[in-house]
């Protein structure tokens, strides 16, 4: 069953009125009708009821309807809401000649208009039916667009928490890689201390030697002033020697004291060459005890690389050292380990540790870099583990080939900064 549809009619004349209600009652639509003559009675009605339409002649005795209709022209909202309207769909009655008037009208907010002299039951219908239709379809646009808006704010709201999560989950995951670094520094700490203490016996044999020079020197010294046979050039001459032989003690000190530090890893733009240099300082005078030739063959105008120093040198170190016992089982003449820097690609260099060593199985090569793997009696088996993960806590690789004849080379890469070369000086020699 159709719904009843409750109409306003405005005319001030009865028998437009007449005629209108007259239409309307024909066209077999449900209506019930209520009629009002003014302006004034209008704005009652409006104030007073709710209908579906309203039917107004254009031309009122007290005004035009295009104030009422003003009266209630939608104002947008702030929130952005769509414009509601607040009058029901509205036809405008016209005179003849009147159109101009009825589009500024529909203009205002006027849902059609509707030429008297066509006034025929059927016509009214369609109308009425129009008006509705698309005072429906307005409504059915306004609401989807709500809720559209609605499904934008709750799909904001989602993407919000989701983004919230993401942040918490990287801060998160800074923290835990602060705390494997942490970890790994701790771990590289203990590992410097134990092979720092293997090394203790050679590093005070190497101290032993400028101590015991110094000794020699000022004994010698003091003995020719008692005898009254020093000159002042000679006593000059010997206090240089004594001073020179203090600064290398003195460096040998201040490399282990870095090496023993423990603080907080610290990256810095640092010239590999040095860092290289300075480390095999320190093992320069077990390889000499021990007959093996350590040739440095370092390449001139490397870029600097950004990294922890004494976390490399360690690197450096336990290579160093693993060749060092690779070898020592030789005859002396076969002795040889060499250090190679390079740079490799557009932005790494390579260091290469090379020894003539025996080499190893090529089944144990893969196994080497697994912690607590040893042949050594007294070995941890932790050193190349703890190697490689510093290496790649700083962006690099860290691998081993068996070389064409004897022994193996270590290689390991590390990035460089992007600026100009250090400019050090070519290195090639042994020590
Ligand atoms: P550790 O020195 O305590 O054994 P590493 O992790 O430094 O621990 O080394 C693991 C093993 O890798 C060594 O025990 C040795 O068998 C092997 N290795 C390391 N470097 C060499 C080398 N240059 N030549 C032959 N074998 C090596």
């Amino acid at each position: 069953m159709q719904d009843l549809i409750r109409i306003l009619l405005v005319d001030d004349d009865e028998i437009d009125r007449l005629a209108v209600t007259h239409a309307l009652r024909q066209s077999g639509l449900q209506t019930e009708i209520e009629e009002a003559d003014s302006l004034a009675a209008l704005r009652l009605a409006l104030g007073r009821s709710f209908y579906d339409c309203l039917v107004l002649d254009y031309h009122l005795g007290d005004g035009h309807v295009t104030t009422v209709l003003n009266e209630h022209t939608p104002k947008p909202s702030f929130d952005g809401e769509p414009a509601r309207p607040t009058l029901p769909p509205v036809i405008i009655l016209t005179g003849s000649g009147n159109e101009t008037v009825a589009v500024e009208l529909m203009r205002a907010g006027a849902t059609d208009y509707l030429p008297k002299e066509e006034l025929t039951p059927s016509r009214i219908a369609q109308s009425v039916r129009n008006a509705l239709r698309v005072h429906q379809s307005e409504a059915a646009v306004r609401q989807a667009q709500r809720d559209l808006e609605q499904r934008v704010i709750e799909r904001t709201a989602e993407l919000a928490a989701a983004n919230r999560e993401l942040e918490l989950e990287m801060v998160n995951r800074h923290k835990a890689e602060g705390r494997a670094r942490e970890h790994l520094e701790q771990l590289a700490h203990v590992a410097r201390l134990s092979t720092l203490g293997e090394m203790a016996a050679e590093l005070a044999h190497e101290l032993n030697q400028p101590l015991g020079a110094i000794a020699n020197y000022a004994h010698g010294c003091s003995k020719r002033i008692q005898n009254e046979t020093a000159d002042l050039d000679m006593v000059r001459e010997v206090f240089d020697k004594i001073a020179l032989q203090a600064e290398r003690a003195g460096q040998i000190i201040h490399r282990l004291r870095r090496l023993v530090s423990r603080r907080q890893p610290d990256l810095a733009p640092a010239d590999l060459n040095r860092l290289i240099e300075e480390v095999v300082g320190l093992q320069a005078g077990e390889a000499a005890q021990r007959q093996i030739a350590l040739t440095l063959q370092l390449s001139p105008s490397l870029r600097p690389v950004r990294v922890d120093g004494i976390l490399v040198q360690q690197v450096v170190l336990n290579l160093i050292r693993n060749s060092i016992d690779a070898v020592s089982t030789l005859e002396p003449q076969r002795r040889h380990v060499t250090l190679r820097t390079e740079t490799a690609g557009s932005d790494h260099l390579r260091v290469s540790v090379i020894d003539d060593g025996p080499g190893c199985a090529p089944d144990v090569l893969d196994r080497l870099f697994d912690p607590f793997f040893t042949t050594k009696n007294r070995g941890m088996g932790m050193g190349l583990a703890i190697c490689r993960s510093i290496i790649e806590s700083h962006n690099g690789e860290l691998w081993v080939r068996p070389n064409p004849e004897h022994g193996l080379t270590f290689f390991f890469t590390l990035p460089t900064e992007t600026t100009a070369p250090t400019g050090t000086e070519a290195t090639e020699g042994e020590t």
